[in-house]
């Protein structure tokens, strides 16, 4: 996917005492999340138009002010916004480029739990002028249906929000349709009501969710449910016409939860389950409990990686969602993580000489030398070190894994995976920096030598070897 930039810089941008910060603080996205408050509960409420363009509708924001505010922002992206109030009562706002400036009534004393509602309606993903932005993130129609797909800015296009994962909230979703649709989204599908000739589908996210995975689609769908051995249930929302093939793609995810389990430790949430847009996406997204697929995962098989590409973004609800990266630049603890459990699951499936080939692959594919001189020109060779503009580059993900595995032969496997245990245990709903990983490793193993070699494999360059299985990444032929 490619994603809007940041054009603006805040670096050296001042302002008041009792003004809220217009980003949270990541060097990637600077004006992404606000600072001065702590988001608790959104609750989005939009009618949705019959061709899935125009939105109508408002948020409810229930925040803590960390700071005293007389000023705060919310990131939102282009529509109108109709009024806005704090704690009741009108409030005066200013829509700054891709920020909403709201000045309550009365200003807000550190502490305080405050309520802001946004009205507002519109086409998501245009300028105020009505400009077209190529889709980058956040809402999408298409023909006969809607989805939403953010990593990692996409979220204020749709809706005002504090956009950032260090600011994870639990949601409750009201999305008004057309009869003939229904929605998939996050968490429990609590109710449906009718009103007039317009259905309302009720979804609650109960557990804290990052901006980014929140997920609306629309379209007609057939809905095949199964169950993890834990009890997990799994709701599948399929393209009707697509559904019985859908069902056998995607016919391992109960086995998949059980096993991540043991790896990774009790599934987070409530529910799993994969939404199949009716359109060719060319991604999949971890959207909290509905991944995200398009059609082209059944109708192509992704080149053989279907089930693989299922594994990844299953992993995410542990890696990536329930512990995410604090900032975009460590990403690869979500991208590397997930990449890396599709080949546990392959050594789950088939053994352990199944997995070493696939890390071989893996490994050849980061040596090819086109790759790593492309790589390199791209300043990206190292995986905890991307850029803003190519943070989704192939050694987040591939060499993000490889790192993982040289962890886990320099730990040994008991060692190994009491750490990944103890990763997720310790920051679930929360978030933790490539720092806190190499911190932890080292604690659980008790081996400094682990600080050397994650640098080597995370923030220098060159491709280091795995002496253990004859991989040698400077060795020419
Ligand atoms: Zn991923």
């Amino acid at each position: 996917m490619v994603f809007l930039a940041v054009a603006l810089a805040v670096v050296g941008v001042v302002w008041a005492q009792d003004e809220g910060a217009p980003g949270i603080g990541d060097e990637f996205y600077p004006l992404l999340g606000n600072g001065g408050y702590d988001v608790q509960h959104y609750t989005i409420d939009l009618d949705v138009s019959d061709d899935m363009t125009t939105l109508d509708g408002f948020v409810v924001i229930e925040a803590v002010a960390t700071q005293d505010l007389g000023q705060f922002n919310l990131d939102f992206i282009g529509m109108t916004v109709e009024s806005v109030t704090v704690d009741g009562v009108e409030a005066a706002f200013e829509r700054d480029d891709a920020e909403l400036v709201i000045t309550p009534a009365a200003p807000l004393e550190s502490g305080a739990l405050f309520s802001t509602r946004v009205e507002y309606n519109g086409v998501p993903g245009r300028d105020s002028e009505g400009e077209s932005i190529n889709f980058d993130g956040g809402w999408y129609a298409y023909r006969g249906g809607a989805l939403v797909a953010s990593q990692p800015d996409g979220s204020r296009q749709w809706f005002p929000c504090n956009d950032h994962p260090l600011d994870k909230a639990t949601f409750s979703l009201k999305i008004t349709v057309a009869p003939t649709y229904q929605v998939a989204s996050n968490g429990e599908f609590t109710s449906i009501y009718a009103e007039g000739d317009r259905l309302t589908y009720e979804w609650e996210m109960r557990q804290p969710m990052a901006t980014y995975l929140t997920t609306v689609n629309i379209h007609t769908f057939d809905v095949r449910t199964d169950e993890s051995a834990s009890g997990i249930p799994i709701r599948n929302y399929f393209p009707v016409d697509l559904a019985d093939e859908a069902e056998e793609v995607f016919a391992r995810q109960a086995e998949m939860l059980d096993y991540f389990e043991g790896v990774f430790g009790p599934y987070p949430y409530d529910y799993y389950g994969s939404v199949v847009a009716n359109v060719q996406l060319g991604f999949a997204l971890e959207t909290q409990t509905m991944s995200l697929f398009g059609r082209d995962i059944v109708t192509t098989g992704w080149g053989g990686m279907a089930e693989s590409v299922i594994a990844h973004e299953l992993a995410h609800h542990w890696v990536g969602n329930s512990v995410s990266p604090a900032t975009w630049r460590d990403l690869w603890l979500s991208e590397g993580f997930a990449s890396y459990a599709q080949i546990l699951w392959e050594e789950h499936l088939n053994g352990r000489a199944a997995a070493d080939e696939m890390v071989e692959g893996f490994y050849a594919e980061m040596a090819n030398p086109m790759m790593a001189a492309n790589l390199e020109r791209r300043g990206v060779a190292a995986p905890a070190n991307p850029t803003q503009d190519a943070l989704f580059n192939s050694s987040v993900y591939t060499r993000g894994a490889l790192a993982l595995h040289a962890l886990r032969l320099q730990m040994g496997d008991e060692a190994f995976f009491t750490f990944v245990r103890k990763w997720v245990s310790l920051y679930t709903f929360s978030t933790a920096t490539t720092q806190d990983l190499i911190d932890l490793a080292v604690e659980v193993s008790g081996d400094e030598s682990i600080r050397d070699l994650m640098d080597a494999w995370l923030y220098q360059d060159p491709l280091p070897d795995i002496p253990q299985m004859g991989l040698f990444g400077t060795q020419k032929d």
